[in-house]
């Protein structure tokens, strides 16, 4: 029996997000609007959106000694996130500052911090939490060597989810262990390079044939691709009037995870993400979008 149906191994970031009429040049002040602070990073972003539909969710993660660090691990608590696996110290918790103009354009600076700190160590003295979770997701915002540890470390008989995001090139011990790999359109043409091909169908056959036993590429208001060795499925996205797409890959990972760790087959489980992603994109926000089991069940 195991204790989780899902462990997520990643990132936590305070998005601190401030509206502009426009971006700063070198040297020059701008004012902008109340600052606005949400809990945020990949990691803690997908392990919010398993349990707020109700999966049961631990989260292995490090933040900072820090209110930042309080905010992530009040937010994951609030949700229902088991935080023991999260560590503290180190580094100051991470951090995305955030300025949005008035066409919508965001401008991104990350400062990793202590998700950067999240060592192979870490993740060896995490191994019986590692063994408790059916299921094991993991995104690419902490050092890939950790993510390297993770594959390593995981016990026979538990599934892993990558989602490599921000995307790089990936050693094939991480590709081997992916069932499924998550990618939309931007990280599959890194990963594929200069000869990624054009349509999804492309991509999802190069991107098997480096090793991942199952792929998923998502396609935003297209809905996702679903292949392995049987094949390739599309499966459609739900139509909404999608208000802000923030966090929508995030809920989509979480949701299909979960449900492949109940037994689901691919393509049923990523039919499902996609009604998770539909409602989190008809709401703003990242992790205050995401839904729980009855609100997709009304979709
Ligand atoms: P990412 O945020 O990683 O770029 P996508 O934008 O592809 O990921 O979104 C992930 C999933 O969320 C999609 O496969 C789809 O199921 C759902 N989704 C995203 N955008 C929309 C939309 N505009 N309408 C309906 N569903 C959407």
């Amino acid at each position: 029996m195991y204790e989780y149906d899902l462990l997520v191994v990643g990132s936590a970031n305070a998005d601190l997000v401030i509206g502009v009429e426009r971006r700063p040049g070198a040297g020059e002040t701008v004012l902008g609007t109340d600052l606005a602070l949400h809990p945020g990073g990949k990691g803690a972003n997908q392990a919010v959106a398993a349990a707020r539909l109700g999966a049961r969710t631990a989260l292995l993660a490090r933040v900072g000694d820090d209110a930042h660090g309080t905010l992530l691990l009040d937010s994951q608590r609030a949700a229902g996130v088991d935080t023991a696996g999260v560590l503290v110290g180190g580094a100051p918790t991470g951090v995305a500052l955030i300025t949005v103009d008035p066409s919508g354009d965001n401008s991104i600076v990350v400062s990793p911090g202590a998700n950067g700190r999240l060592t192979p160590d870490d993740v060896r003295a995490a191994a019986p939490l590692l063994g408790s979770a059916r299921v094991v997701s993991a995104q690419l915002e902490i050092p890939l060597e950790t993510v390297e540890e993770v594959v390593r470390t995981l016990p026979a008989g538990s599934r892993f989810v990558l989602n490599p995001s921000p995307p790089r090139p990936l050693p094939p011990a991480v590709l081997a262990a992916c069932d499924p790999l998550i990618v939309n359109e931007h990280e599959a043409r890194v990963l594929l390079g200069a000869d990624a091909g054009d349509t999804p169908g492309r991509w999802a056959e190069a991107l098997l044939a480096l090793g991942p036993r199952s792929v998923v590429v998502t396609l935003g208001g297209e809905g996702a691709l679903v292949a392995d060795s049987a094949g390739a499925v599309l499966v459609p996205a739900v139509r909404v009037d999608a208000v802000d797409t923030t966090g929508a890959g995030d809920s989509f990972t979480a949701a299909l995870a979960w449900r492949l760790g109940a037994g689901e087959r691919l393509a049923d489980a990523a039919a499902y993400a996609a009604r998770v992603g539909a409602v989190a994109v008809t709401r703003e926000g990242a992790q205050a979008s995401f839904p729980t089991a009855e609100e997709v069940a009304a979709l």
